[in-house]
């Protein structure tokens, strides 16, 4: 549709109006900011970590927000219609030329510029950041030699950006069952590196896919494959929980591919 687009995550949402233009209205609809007014301000920039959103206003101001599972910032121009509900919006960032929209956000919060470490920096280094580091990402892992390595990665404190998708397809790929312990993976460093490379290729992509194929059905070896055949030599995939306690998320895995050590 002319005259918006879907800024895809992550990319430094809300880019569009992050050349330093001037905010004309803002509109934070959350309790805590119903009053914050930041127009007259320009946007300076917004950055990602992993999944939480930067976006610096003027020169004191940090709007931190995080998509969680539904969470989308659109790009409008000026009098387009939204593409999600009206009462879905969290904030509204308006621009001569965009308004930038967040949909459904799992955070919203404004803090002074010096607070940003604060509400991101327990994160290990961002995949797709500017200052991604893969020795300090295999340094955190290392530190949970006993830990279940599908967990360890899919914590963002360890590294950031790698989601539940990520997780399964990565130990896929790397040939490793989902439990086995960080200290029995023989090389840290190829499974890190592998998944910037994957979380790389995926970045521009709307349907994120790690078998190259973009077709519906056929872009992920086992992510919500369970009971399908797995792609490589036919074995059913299987799923379980896996997790601490009150943070359980499914992990797929191939029991033949992917043998327990
Ligand atoms: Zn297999």
């Amino acid at each position: 549709m002319p005259g918006e687009r879907l800024v895809q995550v992550p990319g430094g949402a809300p880019d569009g109006v992050s050349l330093g233009h001037v905010l004309t209205r803002t509109d934070f609809r959350v309790p805590e900011h119903a009053t914050l007014d930041l127009a007259g301000r320009p946007v300076v920039g917004t950055v990602a970590r992993g999944k939480h959103l930067l976006t610096r206003i003027g020169d004191d101001h940090t709007l931190h927000t995080h998509l969680k599972m539904e969470g989308a910032w659109h790009l409008y121009r000026p009098g387009t219609r939204w593409r999600r509900p009206t009462h879905e919006a969290r904030v509204v960032l308006e621009t001569e030329p965009w308004s930038a929209v967040g949909f459904a956000l799992g955070v919203v919060e404004v803090v002074p510029r010096g607070d940003e470490d604060q509400v991101v920096g327990h994160l290990g280094p961002d995949l797709l950041g500017p200052d991604w580091d893969p020795d300090e990402a295999v340094r955190r892992l290392s530190e949970t030699p006993d830990r279940a390595v599908a967990d360890a990665i899919l914590d963002q404190r360890n590294l950031a950006g790698i989601g539940n998708l990520y997780k399964s397809e990565l130990c896929f790929l790397a040939g490793l069952h989902p439990w086995t312990p960080v200290a029995q993976v023989s090389s840290l460093d190829r499974l890190v590196r592998r998944a910037h490379v994957v979380l790389d290729a995926n970045k521009e992509r709307v349907e994120q896919t790690t078998t190259g194929d973009t077709r519906r059905g056929r872009r992920t070896w086992v992510y919500r494959r369970d009971k399908q055949p797995c792609r490589r030599c036919g074995t059913p995939v299987r799923v379980s929980m896996q997790g601490p306690d009150t943070q359980e998320r499914a992990t797929y895995w191939c029991p033949t591919c992917q043998p327990e050590a």
